[in-house]
């Protein structure tokens, strides 16, 4: 069974996108079978792994919203051992047609279920709110990863993220872990780059994983080219830290 990870934070900008892909890249690199799934109606995760949003008739919003076997929506990836199940703008629409149906919350649960004995790890790039798409994603999850980018204000908004974590514990997901805290596009030529590391890491003590992602221009370039980051240039810095935060990701289980 795979280990799924739900990476969260209902703040736009934070690094979501960009840790999926690239932890799922470098999981696979490292020679786990992995599986992105993009839950975003944006779907800068599918474009980011290379997949053309026009040339896509079915996704995940078949999945959640009509019942389709989640096994017909599996694409492979220009990453060996890296599968997507795509999103589209189609999904905007979910938040609101789910409300009504039954088991609305367990969707994407169930949908993991179908295929989570073909792959180690399953990563989900959640949309930036803490909507019905999220909380199918943390009920879905066994942990959840949360990027913090390094910047005033980095905790604001972090307790509602919490708190809807400990409500999914309580009613949806009792094993439901927080896997970790990500710093995100630190800068160390600034003193509050430093601050700010200090402060998430009082809050959130050893949960706080000991790599942080750099403000790296190679990690922004790549999804322009519909590449991981381990792809598009692997001797990068951003390439050399996603790397080191897949093996700590791998050593927590
Ligand atoms: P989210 O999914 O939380 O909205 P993204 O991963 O899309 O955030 O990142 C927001 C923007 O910042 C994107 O343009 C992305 O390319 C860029 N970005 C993310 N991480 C880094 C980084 N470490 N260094 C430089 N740019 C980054
Ligand atoms: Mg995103």
């Amino acid at each position: 069974m795979a280990k799924v990870i739900a990476i969260a934070n209902q703040k736009g900008g934070v690094g979501k996108t960009t840790t999926s892909v690239n932890l799922g890249a470098c999981l696979a690199y490292l020679g786990k079978k992995a599986l992105l799934i993009d839950i975003d109606p944006q779907g800068n995760a599918t474009s980011g792994v290379g997949i053309d949003k026009g040339d896509i008739d079915q996704c995940i919003y078949d999945v959640l919203v009509d019942d389709l076997d989640a096994r017909k929506v599996v694409h492979q990836t220009n990453v060996e051992g890296l599968s997507v199940i795509p999103s589209s703008i189609q999904l905007a629409g979910a938040e609101i047609e789910l409300v009504p149906t039954i088991s609305r919350e367990v969707r994407l649960k169930r949908a993991i279920d179908q295929i989570s004995n073909q792959f180690d790890y399953v990563i989900i790039d959640c949309p930036p709110s803490l909507g019905l798409l999220t909380i199918n994603s943390l009920t879905a999850a066994d942990a959840v990863l949360i990027p913090v980018q390094c910047e005033y204000y980095a905790l604001e908004g972090l307790s509602q993220l919490l708190n809807t974590v400990r409500l999914v514990q309580k009613h949806l997901n009792t094993e439901l872990m927080i896997e970790g805290v990500l710093l995100t596009m630190f800068d160390a030529r600034t003193n509050l780059g430093i601050q700010v590391i200090e402060e998430v890491k009082k809050y959130f003590q050893d949960k706080v994983y000991r790599s942080v992602i750099p403000r790296n221009v190679r990690l922004s370039e790549a999804p322009s080219h519909g590449k991981p980051i381990i792809i598009y240039d692997p001797k990068s810095r951003g390439a050399e830290v996603y790397l080191e935060l897949a093996k700590e990701v791998m050593s927590n289980g």
